[in-house]
């Protein structure tokens, strides 16, 4: 490989706002099978917002704001707008607990409550009523996250995050050059796939931890070498993993170091931008 080729292309595609950090990137670029999407930021566009709240809703919001107030997650953000919104008053809460990829839980007055996913919920049950609205709301595209006290649901809070305006064409793209696409997230399977069809995925993998996702990457790779997108910090172990991390310039500043690849312009059409700039480096250098 000549070192001013590689230079060459990798300051052309800088000024594209494509990022090439490194040649082993180039070198996986020609065998990728595989492109491997993270969901939340990557994409869908990572700010949302509270849609639906089931039960009372002052109370739902309150108990549920007091205890994200700790929280850095999306989710937590959206329902604390939600709350502030609603004029509501944010108590403090003590012993903030965030149980990855399940949802917080603290005390407020003495009491522990929480909000997360059905994989928080453990021995606590769920109406059927609930149970059923829950459904609705996830065919809708919405994330349902369950608010309780103590050994007691309590309600709903369903919060959507919209696919990004170019995720549909940046998926076709990719598809038309014979690449598979997955979207891997930690969000269950009916929001996920509800998700997938609006952008046209061709795979769903949903309720993976965080601590799992690599896990997934590698399994994939059976399959030929895989290219992985993604934006947090839940993200980096994947990136790290695959054979061509592709990182949102927009993520958090641990997924950019894991990715071979940035994209300063957060458009998730310069994956296939990115892919076929490095091909033609590659082949001219090698
Ligand atoms: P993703 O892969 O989509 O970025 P995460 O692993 O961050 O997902 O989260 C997976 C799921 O865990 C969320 O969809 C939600 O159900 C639950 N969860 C995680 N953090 C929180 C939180 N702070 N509040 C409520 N629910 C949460
Ligand atoms: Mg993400």
């Amino acid at each position: 490989a000549t070192p001013t080729a590689l230079m060459v292309g990798t300051g052309r595609s800088a000024r594209m706002g494509i990022l090439i950090k490194n040649g082993e990137v180039l070198e996986a670029v020609n065998d990728v099978k595989t492109v491997i999407f993270d969901k939340t930021g990557t994409i869908t566009v990572g700010k949302p917002q509270v849609t639906d709240v089931i039960g009372d809703s002052a109370q739902v919001l309150g108990i549920a704001a007091s205890l994200e107030q700790s929280s850095e997650h999306p989710l937590a953000t959206a329902i604390i707008n939600k709350a502030k919104d609603s004029k509501l008053t944010i108590e403090p809460s003590q012993d903030f607990k965030a149980i990855e990829g399940k949802g917080v839980q603290a005390v407020i007055d003495g009491q522990t409550a929480f909000v997360g996913n059905d994989k928080l919920l453990n021995d606590v049950s769920v109406s059927d009523e609930l149970k059923t609205q829950m459904a609705t709301l996830q065919q809708e595209a919405k994330t349902v996250v369950f608010v309780g006290e103590g050994q007691r649901v309590i309600g709903l809070i369903a919060i959507q995050d919209a696919p990004k305006p170019t995720s549909k064409d940046a998926i076709s793209a990719l598809k038309s050059q014979g690449l598979k696409t997955v979207m891997l997230t930690g969000d269950n399977q009916a929001v996920s796939q509800a998700i997938a069809d609006q952008v046209g995925i061709d795979q769903v993998v949903a309720d993976v931890l965080p601590a799992d996702k690599a896990d997934q990457v590698k399994k994939f790779q059976a399959s030929g070498k895989v290219a992985f997108v993604g934006d947090g910090i839940n993200d980096a172990p994947a990136l790290s993993t695959a054979d061509v991390g592709i990182a949102m310039g927009s993520g958090t500043d641990i997924a950019i170091e894991s990715g071979g690849i940035v994209l300063v312009k957060n458009d998730l059409r310069d994956v296939y931008k990115a892919l076929e700039l490095s091909k033609k480096t590659f082949n001219r250098i090698k």
